[in-house]
Formats: structure tokens, C-alpha cells, sequence
């Protein structure tokens, strides 16, 4: 079973046939090139594939087949809330006074783009229990950027320049400490304590006159709710430190927790996640950041303001000096942050409480299906997410996390995230979300667990798998390291490409 399998769809260039697509793009008119200086003028044809329009068609349409996606199935891809997008969303998007308007078009064209962002800031506010927002950052990775970059101008503004080092959990995603290192700090780890939370004694020891902010995801990678978060926030402050709350999970609480509200002075959403969007392929996302009074005045510019005759205009050059200054061209990705209004406004404030009640059910009844056949290292009431891990499985049968993931592309469902969170060996990271039916979780761990009874009895098959997968196995190390990403014309073979 190692290697790549047959490919299911051949290239354009492989499929291409001398004069096939003939007759079919209208020919240029006779003076066409009249204006082309000679030299600059093609000497052979340029080297396209031939081919009929529905072979062009149905070449897509496989390749659409051949990928997974929200549309197609579950997507239990744990810290990333995969939820189905709406086409609700899809439809706003593409109305086209958003979707055709110019970054450039004067104020009074854009009035309706404007007051859109305008209002979403004032939504995420809200629900993030925040003062202001900024709209600017394209991810959730950039607009924790952002706000480290705000807690140091603060820093330096009040004249404090020894605050060197920004602490992040064990348990944080990895694009808190790149975050810190980014914007100049040195990373400090803590650890988690044996109920998967912050420990709060080894914060302490490390929190001092040296610390700029600390990084927090509640709740946390392990989808767990700090259950000392009240103490953690007066710990940080204590120390004049600023709180940074990452938003990633914030599924799991909306209506319900408001960092703001609780204490923290800068956090970022990911609409993505949260608020839908199809993300997953890298696609474009949007990190929102939200602060509270202390940071203010160093948000991104320009903003959206609001005139006392009711129009919308943005911020002039200079308007507010203290500004961190841009962080993205225009005024970030507008289309995704269409779709995260859009979803807003559908669900409404207990809409979306509803949304949160159902997330964490969902994560819960997983937890509970699967709980046995799998370890679950911290086995109290999680939020949107779970881990649960293989570390048992494989002393007994050695069948590791890995083949776990491999054999449930074969019972159809995309695998969930695996050696993540880094703090838990053989990890599986499940979220759920709140779109899937009661049938699909059921059938979901159902896989599951005919994996964990399968490996006892038949390790081999799922240490081999996938077997219904179009590609089998890959040597993961060279996949990574080699990868060939480009395809050559077998030796001899007659091609258009150029290659
Ligand atoms: C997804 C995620 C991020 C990064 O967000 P992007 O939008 O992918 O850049 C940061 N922290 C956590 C906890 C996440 O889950």
C-alpha cells in the first residue's frame, strides 16, 4: 500500500488532442495585430491544451469531487470551526456594490460599504464586549500582530521600555509565540496545570516588571474553559502587564463570555471561524481586533467614521497621531467581512447564543460517544472542541494517531486535527461544530470507534489505510520535504505544454 495510486484525473495537457478544441474561440480579426511591433509578436502558437468544451467541463467537475469540503461533509477539524457556511452569506458577498466597488471610489460612492464595516465593528464590540474595533487584519495570525503591536506602542508611550517578554500557555497555538517574536518580544512558556488549565502559581513566578502582555485563548486549544480566568486577569494586571485574548474559540461562549467584559484589554475574532466562511484551502479570512479604552488611540487607521450629518467617511492622514498606522491595504478582506455581518444580522443575539449552546452540546455528546475505545486526557465538560488521544490504542496495538486519521478517510469523514494541542501525546483534536445532525455524530463516532475495535483485531488494515482514498499512504517526510508539485510530460510524449 505505499505510493501513490493511479491518478483519478489526468492534466489538460494529458488530455489534450491535436485540433480537438478547434473552431470553437473566435478567430481575431485580419488587422488585429496591425498595432504590434514586429518583434513583439509570438513566432509558434502559444502552447494550450486542446480540448472540447465538455471535456474542460467534466475535468472540472471531477476535480471538484475529488476534494473535501463543508458542502460535501462532516469537517471535524479541531481549532478551526469548520462550520457550513451559509449561502445567505455567499449572496450578500456578491452583491455587487460590495463585490464591484473600486478600494479606491470616493467616500460618497461607498457610503454602503462604509456603513457596513462601520456597523460590523460596533457588532463585534458588542459580542466581544470591546470598545472599538478594527476591521484591518486579513487572519486571526495578523491581527494578533496587531495587537502585540498596540501593547508594545502603549508601552513605549507610557515611557516603559523594560517590558521585553510576552507569555503564552503550553497549550496556545503556534501563532502565539511567532506573534510575539514578530513584533520583538521574547516568548515565554507557561505551563498547564492537570486539569488542562493555565497554571496559575508558575504565572505568577513568571509575570514581572519585564512582561508586556500575556497571550490567552480562551477557552483554550484544549477547548476548556479557564475556570481561574478571573484570577489570571488581576494576576496579569497586577503586574502591569496588558491581557491578549485570542479569539479563535470563541464559538464555544458567544452571548455568554465578553473578553472585554471580563478584563482583557486586546483580543482578535477570526470571522472565519465564528462568524462562517469557507476557509480550510488558505483562502482568505479576516482577524478583526478588538480593544478596550488603554489601547484605543493605537488601533489601525484609517477608520470608518461616522459624521454628525449621518454620512461615513475614513479617517484623514494625521487624525490620530498615536495610530499604529496601517496594517493591510484598504480596509481588509470586505468581502469575508460581508459574509460575517451577513451571518450576524441572520442569527441575531439569541440566535447566536444558540449557536454557542449547540457547539458545545455537539463537542460534549462526541466526548461522551467516543470515551473508552479512546483516552480523554482531560475528561471534564469542554466547550466546542475535545482531545481526546490514541496513546492507549497504540501501547496496546500499535496503531497511532496517524493511522486513526488515515482510516477515517475511508468511512468517508475528514479526519480531525491530529497532534495537536502539542501538550497531549497522540492527540486528537475534535470539534464538531453546531451545524452537523445528531446522524452525522453518531455515525462519525461510530467510525471512531470501529477504528479503536478494529486495531485490536486487524491492526494492520488501519495502520495501511487509507485503502478507498484515491492516494494511499505517502512517506509523510518526503511529501514534506520533496514534494513534487509539478508536472512533466512523460519522456516521449507528444505535449503543448511548454515544458
Ligand atoms: C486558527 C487559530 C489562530 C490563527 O488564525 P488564522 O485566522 O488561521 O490566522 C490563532 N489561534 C487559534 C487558537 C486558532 O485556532
Amino acid at each position: 500500500m505505499n505510493g501513490v495510486r493511479p491518478v483519478l484525473e489526468p492534466t489538460l495537457f494529458e488530455r489534450s488532442r491535436p485540433g480537438r478544441g478547434d473552431g470553437k474561440v473566435p478567430h481575431p480579426p485580419r488587422d488585429a495585430l496591425a498595432g504590434v511591433p514586429a518583434e513583439q509578436r509570438r513566432t509558434a502558437p502559444p502552447a494550450l491544451p486542446e480540448l472540447s468544451e465538455p471535456e474542460v467541463i467534466r475535468h472540472f467537475v471531477r476535480l471538484s469531487h475529488l476534494n473535501y469540503s463543508v458542502d460535501a461533509g462532516f469537517y471535524p477539524l479541531g481549532s478551526c470551526t469548520m462550520k457550513y457556511n451559509p449561502k445567505l452569506n455567499e449572496w450578500a458577498a456578491r452583491l455587487p456594490g460590495f463585490a464591484a466597488l473600486h478600494p479606491l471610489a470616493p467616500e460618497a460612492l461607498a457610503q454602503g460599504t462604509l456603513q457596513l464595516l462601520w456597523e460590523l465593528e460596533r457588532l463585534l464590540a458588542e459580542i466581544g464586549g470591546m470598545k472599538a474595533v478594527t476591521l484591518q487584519p486579513a487572519a486571526g495570525a495578523q491581527g494578533e500582530l496587531t495587537g502585540i503591536l498596540m501593547a508594545r506602542a502603549y508601552h513605549e508611550w507610557r515611557g516603559d521600555d523594560a517590558r521585553r517578554k510576552v507569555i503564552v500557555p503550553d497549550s496556545s497555538h503556534g501563532t502565539n509565540p511567532a506573534t510575539a517574536s514578530m513584533a520583538g518580544f521574547e516568548t515565554v512558556h507557561v505551563a498547564s496545570d492537570g486539569r488542562g488549565d493555565v497554571d496559575l502559581e508558575t504565572l505568577r513566578g513568571a509575570l514581572g516588571q519585564d512582561v508586556a502582555a500575556v497571550m490567552l485563548t480562551n477557552p483554550s486549544t484544549l477547548g476548556l474553559f479557564e475556570e481561574k480566568i478571573c484570577d489570571i486577569l488581576e494576576a496579569i494586571h497586577a503586574a502591569g502587564a496588558l491581557a491578549y485574548m485570542d479569539g479563535a474559540n470563541l464559538n464555544a461562549v458567544l452571548g455568554r463570555f465578553k473578553p472585554g467584559t471580563a478584563g482583557f484589554d486586546v483580543m482578535h475574532f477570526n470571522v472565519h471561524k465564528t462568524f462562517s466562511t469557507p476557509h480550510g484551502g488558505g483562502g482568505p479570512g479576516a482577524g478583526p481586533v478588538g480593544v478596550g479604552e488603554t489601547l484605543e488611540p493605537f488601533l489601525p487607521g484609517p477608520r470608518v467614521l461616522r459624521d454628525g450629518d449621518g454620512t461615513f467617511r475614513l479617517e484623514r492622514p494625521g487624525e490620530r497621531p498615536d495610530s499604529i498606522g496601517r496594517v493591510r491595504a484598504f480596509h481588509g478582506n470586505v468581502g469575508v467581512l460581508v459574509r460575517a455581518y451577513a451571518y450576524i444580522r441572520a442569527h441575531g443575539g439569541p440566535g447566536l447564543m444558540r449557536v454557542s449552546e449547540d457547539a458545545v452540546l455537539a463537542a460534549n455528546y462526541v466526548r461522551a460517544r467516543i470515551r473508552g475505545a479512546y483516552d480523554i486526557p482531560f475528561d471534564r465538560i469542554c466547550k466546542h472542541e475535545f482531545v481526546a488521544s490514541a496513546k492507549s490504542l497504540k501501547a496496546r496495538t500499535g496503531v497511532r494517531t496517524l493511522d486513526v486519521a488515515k482510516r477515517l478517510i475511508d468511512h468517508g469523514f475528514h479526519p480531525p486535527t491530529i497532534y495537536f494541542p502539542l501538550v497531549v501525546e497522540e492527540a486528537l483534536l475534535i470539534e464538531p461544530t453546531e451545524t452537523e445532525t445528531l446522524e452525522t455524530l453518531d455515525a462519525f463516532a461510530d467510525a471512531l470507534l470501529a477504528i479503536a475495535e478494529e486495531a485490536e483485531r486487524d491492526p494492520g488494515t488501519v495502520t495501511s489505510a487509507p485503502h478507498e482514498a484515491p492516494i494511499g499512504r505517502v512517506d509523510e517526510a518526503t511529501a514534506a520535504r520533496q514534494p513534487n508539485l509539478r508536472w512533466c510530460p512523460a519522456a516521449g510524449a507528444e505535449t503543448p505544454c511548454p515544458d
